[in-house]
């Protein structure tokens, strides 16, 4: 996904950390970001901008979310604008999706990047119908193959089953090969900066993955340890 296509999504958010964490992953996925930090200005964004979809923070200083969707809801224009909600209570949850306020779709914070994008995603598809729905996206390389529409991993053509962790933590890998993560890079991106999991946490996936996907889990070929800085994702060694 690239070039002027770009789906436009409004993030509006008053806290800059989870700012970038959704703007850094929307980015990642092919989407352009817009940022508001407070309801004033995103609603000058709706109607100066028109994004495809707006994320919007319950708890902002000034105008809430739940005021802002109210107020987005009540324009003409902006009436069946997309709304994901993020809130911080399960309490909330009641009134995000209730009749009176119409958002779409919420998320709980603390969210894993790859919980928002796949809300994101299926929002926008249910917004714009079952006819612009696009094909499947698959990674195909050698023995391995990917659907990550319904999370389906083959090796060889056989199914390989994985956890969801194990699922995402493979995903990013070959969405970043030859490069080298640190352990804390990889909870950041993968577990998302709102989840506390020691680094070791990493490690323990790793391993479960490897046992999953390498031919011989004692001399890994695909997910490689560089000792002292972290693990890199050798795509290469998937062809032979
Ligand atoms: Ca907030």
């Amino acid at each position: 996904m690239a070039g002027p296509e770009k789906k436009k999504i409004l993030v509006v958010e008053d806290e800059k950390d989870i700012r970038e964490l959704v703007r850094y992953n929307l980015e990642q996925e092919g989407f352009s970001v817009l940022e508001a930090e407070e309801g004033e200005f995103a609603l000058a964004l709706v109607q100066r901008e028109r994004p495809a979809l707006v994320i919007l923070d319950i708890m902002l200083p000034g105008m809430s979310g739940l005021e802002i969707c109210r107020a987005i809801r009540l324009g003409d224009e902006t009436a069946r604008l997309p709304i994901l909600m993020l809130t911080a209570k399960a309490a909330e949850v009641d009134k995000v999706v209730g009749l009176e306020m119409g958002a779409d779709d919420y998320v709980t914070k603390p969210f894993s990047p790859r919980e928002l994008i796949a809300r994101v995603r299926a929002v926008l598809r249910r917004a714009l119908g079952p006819e612009l729905d696009r094909p499947h996206e698959i990674y195909q390389r050698g023995r391995l193959r990917i659907d990550f529409d319904t999370y389906q991993v083959y090796l060889d053509d056989r199914e390989v089953e994985l956890s969801l962790r194990e699922f995402e933590l493979l995903a990013f890998f070959v969405r970043h090969p030859n490069r080298v993560f640190e352990r804390a890079q990889l909870l950041d991106m993968v577990w998302g900066r709102d989840t506390y999991v020691e680094p070791r946490t990493v490690d323990v996936h790793v391993r479960r993955l490897r046992m999953r996907i390498e031919r011989d889990d004692a001399h890994p070929e695909l997910i490689v340890t560089l000792r002292g800085v972290g693990y890199k994702f050798n795509d290469a060694a998937l062809d032979v």
